[in-house]
């Protein structure tokens, strides 16, 4: 269209209408044929967020359309990078317990005029609407996606549902069901799955956007009628029946105890859900008291602590090529992984057989990433198995991924020597063995550290960067930055017995051994685990692991730490002798044959079991954080709730500690020393925490 702004950002050119220029947030302007054109492009950020200023000028502009109506409105994002990633997260701590009720009637105010504008209106997304950026759409009376656009409401795992009319303007748009599946799971719909769902009326290329909104304009915008099921929904008790299968399927996966936001959500949508205006006050009720509880705080605390990993994450890496040695579980993986975010990657191994096999692994992950075969074309050629390892000389960082034992590995480093790259680094992976040591067989030990990826590589975002003493600055920097670059978070430790996760897990598993036995069975242990709120139980857990790999490790925290470590038990060893490696095997102390087994979580859990199980791990957590392993308290419990999942609505385990009272802890520490045993009494670390 003539006159109109285009954006050039790199190959794209959004269509941002004849915009006049930046009005605070907004970019305004109205067309020859009179349409209004309102672009977010949020001062001072690359992205946009919904704030309250944000909406205060919307409001403006909505009053300036009231007053003089333009032909239509078109809402879109200046942004290259997409429509708007919600509310600013940080504000929700701000929002006062009283003021939240209020500031959200403001919000809902704004997007209700919008929504009663007597013009049409038409929202423009490209990349991701979430939150109260697909609120934002919403009100509006139709959408147009541009390919690649996303939408979803991710409240839920921050503790909330949503706020700006969501709950209400999404089940009234598609299949009430499959609105509040969205909201429940905080998934995204991409856009095929948006338009098929009805959340977008159309997908158009980005040239074509000015042309397809004039079209939309010009025909009429076909005003939504509820669907066959959205009507019988509209009765009270096909809601409840409806309301009873979420509540049970939610409950497995997000108990109400600990998660109450999901279910805050089905009790509004059962209660009004045939009625807006009762719904919309709901929403805001809901919402504001949702934003006081622990479990939202403490969600909100684990979006932040994601946050500072992704801070360090920053800067370059200065790697292009990787070179891999040792092919195996975490080998392959690790490779596969930087392959898929761009990387040119060599891996080497001893064996043929073992590299013919990370390939395969490498599409099945590519395979489950949503890859299209095209993509993972690419991966694949980025990928090369190099088994007399010339990548070597030409790799920027080489990763050492072979078998766990010092002998292997120092053999290996004094083969390196010469070949390397004056500037490479080289990072071993090592889940239990002293860096020291291993640095002194390094080629260069200043370019030297541990790079502690967690199994499976490509689901775990968590990787343990540790500094061994002679470990410089510049490596350590690329070291994160290079983590951030493959997508993983990186927690920076120094060098310790089992690191931070491993030092705090193991006895956590050790003692659920301990309580075999004793006699109690492995399913009352582990849900007693899954009920406190973990992920998984701690004899789920080590199968998961490996018992081969958590028997060395604990054997390594043996031998190394001063702590006294709950005793390795026969059972283990022997399953490890028998090759009963848990998961990997199909059977450790579980079997995995038929998949991973259901544990139920109303087991009977004798009174002091828990404690049993979590104690020592702050007890542990505690003595990293006097040892200085970590920066801070709060990199310790990043690190366990990225590498383990751990309880995160608790905030981690020394925040969850700070909730439950330091003192209350080191009494029952030495209440359960007295009746088991030293393992339990309080680490020194106890006298300066608070
Ligand atoms: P693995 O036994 O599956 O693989 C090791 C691979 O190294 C084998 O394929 C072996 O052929 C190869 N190898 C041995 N010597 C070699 C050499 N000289 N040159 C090239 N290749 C050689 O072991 P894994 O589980 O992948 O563990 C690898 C490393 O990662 C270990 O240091 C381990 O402690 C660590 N780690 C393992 C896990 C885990 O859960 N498995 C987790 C974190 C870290």
């Amino acid at each position: 269209m003539t006159g109109h702004v285009l954006k050039h950002l790199g190959e794209t050119k959004l269509e941002l209408g004849p915009l006049a220029g930046r009005e605070g947030n907004w970019r305004v302007g109205r067309d020859a044929t009179g349409v209004l054109w309102l672009a977010l492009d949020k001062v001072d950020s690359s992205i946009n967020t919904i704030t309250g200023d944000v909406l205060r000028e919307l409001e403006t502009h909505m009053a300036a359309a009231e007053a003089n109506l333009p032909r239509a409105v078109v809402l879109r994002s200046a942004k290259s990078g997409g429509f708007a990633a919600g509310a600013d997260i940080t504000s929700f701590d701000r929002m006062s317990d009283e003021g939240a009720a209020e500031l959200l009637a403001q919000g809902h105010a704004v997007l209700d005029r919008l929504e009663k504008l007597a013009c049409p209106t038409v929202c423009v997304v490209h990349g991701a609407a979430l939150g109260a950026g697909f609120e934002l759409a919403l009100a509006c009376d139709a959408r147009i996606a541009v390919p690649g656009a996303s939408f979803g409401f991710p409240e839920v795992k921050l503790g909330l549902h949503p706020g700006l009319g969501g709950t209400f303007r999404l089940p009234a748009l598609i299949d009430p069901t499959e609105a509040m599946t969205m909201m429940l799971t905080g998934k995204t719909a991409h856009t095929d799955r948006a338009l098929s769902l009805g959340i977008v009326g159309e997908v158009v290329e980005e040239r074509h956007v000015a042309a397809a909104v004039h079209a939309l304009i010009e025909n009429g915008i076909e005003r939504h009628e509820p669907g066959l099921k959205a009507r019988a929904l509209g009765f009270e008790q096909a809601r409840t029946m409806m309301a009873r299968q979420m509540r049970s399927r939610t409950e497995e996966k997000a108990p109400a105890e600990h998660y109450p936001a999901p279910h805050a959500l089905i009790e509004l949508w059962e209660e009004h859900g045939n009625d807006h205006d009762t719904m919309q006050r709901g929403e805001i009720t809901s919402f504001a008291n949702l934003l006081k509880t622990p479990s939202s705080k403490n969600l909100r605390r684990v979006f932040s602590l994601r946050q500072k990993l992704k801070d360090t994450a920053r800067g370059e890496d200065g790697v292009e090529h990787v070179h891999v040695i040792g092919a195996g579980a975490m080998g392959a993986d690790i490779a596969a992984v930087a392959a898929i975010k761009g990387k040119t990657v060599t891996l080497s191994d001893l064996a043929m057989d073992t590299l013919g096999r990370a390939v395969k692994q490498a599409e099945r992950i590519c395979h489950d990433k949503h890859l299209s075969p095209a993509e993972t074309r690419d991966v694949l050629d980025r990928l090369m198995p190099d088994p007399r390892g010339y990548g070597i000389a030409r790799a920027d960082l080489v990763i050492e991924a072979a078998s766990e034992q010092v002998e292997v590995k120092e053999k290996i480093y004094a083969d390196l020597g010469g070949r390397m790259k004056p500037d490479a680094i080289l990072a071993i992976n090592t889940s239990s063995l002293a860096l020291d040591r291993l640095a002194k067989a390094a080629p260069n030990p200043s370019q030297f550290a541990g790079l502690h990826f967690f199994n499976p590589v490509a689901r775990i975002d968590l990787v343990e960067v540790i500094r061994s003493r002679g470990t410089n600055s510049d490596t350590l920097t690329r070291l994160a930055a290079f983590c951030g670059a493959i997508g993983k978070l990186p927690v920076m430790l120094s060098d310790y017995p089992g690191f931070v996760v491993n030092r705090i897990l193991t006895p956590y598993m050790l003692e659920a051994m301990m309580l075999m036995d004793e006699g109690v069975p492995k399913e009352v242990i582990d849900s007693a685990a899954l009920r406190f709120g973990m992920p998984m139980g701690p004899v789920a857990l080590a199968d998961q692991v490996g018992l081969d790999v958590g028997l060395k490790v604990a054997e390594s925290l043996h031998e190394r730490l001063e702590a006294p470590m709950p005793a390795i038990s026969n059972d283990l060893r022997e399953k490890v002798a028998a090759g009963n490696l848990g998961r990997k095997t199909g059977r450790g102390f579980y079997d995995w044959s038929e998949g991973t087994p259901q544990v139920q979580t109303d087991g009977r859990a004798a009174p002091d079991l828990t404690d049993r199980l979590i104690l020592p791990m702050l007890n542990a957590a505690v003595e990293v954080l006097r040892q200085d392993v970590a920066v801070d308290a709060d990199a310790i419990d990043a690190a366990m709730i990225f590498a383990t999942g751990w309880a995160p609505f608790r905030g981690g385990p020394l925040h969850y500690t700070r909730t439950r009272g330091t003192k209350a802890v080191t009494e029952r520490l030495r209440e359960l020393a007295e009746a088991h045993g030293p393992r339990f009494a309080p680490d020194d670390g106890w006298h300066g925490f608070s």
